[in-house]
């Protein structure tokens, strides 16, 4: 399935200033095709259209330059093909600092975000949109490749070991985000939208003081929503089976993947939304609360509040429930034209 329908996941309710003859506030907005997506970012203030101009370029050499699978200019495919070599990078690289982040939020989700899974999603066809479904014995042996203990870090020397390749798509998109934000921050910017396909992050507020509003689409029907979020300063990221997958003989099979089985994850889950300060935790705890489950996913919310890490959830069953994490009490507005049954957990 094509990434155009990722763009259309969450919606941002950017209500400008133009009731009435007041003057809209100054803003630019800009479509970039980058990280197999569609991104749709919006910059308020007077440096709007130079600031855009720089988060395009940083998001094409983001892509083309360093996290790009398929692209064989790419640091990450060099990594991948290193044979088992030490590959040594600069102390302000990004590729070491991602593998880094993704390794820390690995160990912390207990493998469920796994971003040694390349081999795995190949053999789906997921990785170049050619997809089959593998043998048990074929997913049995690449999965003897997978797992974060075949990735050395020393400081900034990576070393994939035992045939190990990296796929860092549970997680690019957030990082990208993090870096834009920084990026847009030196810029003088305090106001801005970047919705990087479904990794939405809401910069400061609207221009009026006002809350962002953010609408989750409904993972059965895109067209439609399930509630919406009130936000300031966030990442909004969705991690949903809608967004990726093919069918073989009646059967859906999607792009999300249980590091157990190395088969897509049947968690009871079909969507997942994290709320939180960081693209990068937010993008990968959406894809690893995923394949842990609505139990698991808040059994690790409760872990990681008490090591500091906080983060809200909205949990789509797949019996039609929509649950919602008591941080989002007062910030989520259900859409009760829906058909779901909402949850607010305690
Ligand atoms: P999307 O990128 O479509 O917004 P996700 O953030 O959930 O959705 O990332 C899914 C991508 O992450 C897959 O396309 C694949 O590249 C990678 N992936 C799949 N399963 C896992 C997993 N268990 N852990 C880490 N990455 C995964
Ligand atoms: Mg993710």
């Amino acid at each position: 399935m094509k990434r155009q329908l990722a763009a259309l996941l969450l919606t941002i309710f950017a209500l400008s200033l133009t009731a009435c003859g007041e003057t809209a506030a100054e803003s630019e907005t800009r479509t970039v095709y980058a990280m197999d997506t569609v991104m749709n970012l919006t910059v308020y203030g007077e440096n709007a259209a130079a600031a855009l101009e720089s988060a395009e370029k940083e998001l094409h050499t983001l892509d083309e330059a360093v996290l790009s699978r398929t692209a064989e200019g790419s640091e990450l495919y060099a990594l991948n093909t290193s044979n088992g070599e030490t590959v040594e990078y600069g102390a302000d690289d990004i590729l070491p600092a991602l593998i880094e982040t993704a390794l820390t939020i690995s160990d912390a989700t207990d493998g469920a975000f796994d971003p040694t899974l390349a081999p795995v999603l190949d053999a789906w066809g997921f990785t170049k949109d050619e997809h089959r479904v593998p043998s048990a014995d074929e997913l049995k042996e690449l999965l003897s490749h997978t797992g974060c203990g075949k990735v050395a870090l020393e400081k900034t020397a990576v070393t994939l070991l035992d045939g190990a390749q990296l796929d860092l798509g549970g997680i690019a998109k957030g990082y990208a985000a993090d870096l834009l934000r920084a990026q847009l921050e030196k810029e003088g910017v305090t106001s801005a939208t970047l919705d990087l396909g479904g990794d939405v992050f809401v910069m400061g507020r609207k221009t009026d003081g006002g809350d962002w509003r953010i609408a989750v689409k409904d993972p059965a029907d895109t067209e439609s929503y399930l509630g919406v979020v009130s936000a300031a300063d966030k990442f909004i990221v969705t991690s949903g089976v809608y967004e990726r997958y093919f069918e073989e003989n009646g059967v859906r099979y999607h792009h999300i993947l249980d590091p157990k089985t190395g088969c897509p994850a049947e968690s009871g889950l079909v969507s997942v939304t994290v709320l939180c300060e960081n693209g990068a935790w937010a993008d990968a705890l959406s894809t690893a609360c995923f394949v842990l489950g609505p139990d698991g996913a808040l059994a690790l919310r409760d872990d990681l509040a008490d090591q500091g890490a906080d983060f809200e959830l909205i949990l789509v069953t797949d019996d039609g429930r929509v649950l919602y994490t008591d941080g989002l009490t007062d910030a989520f507005t259900p859409n009760d034209e829906s058909g779901y049954t909402y949850e607010a957990l305690a």
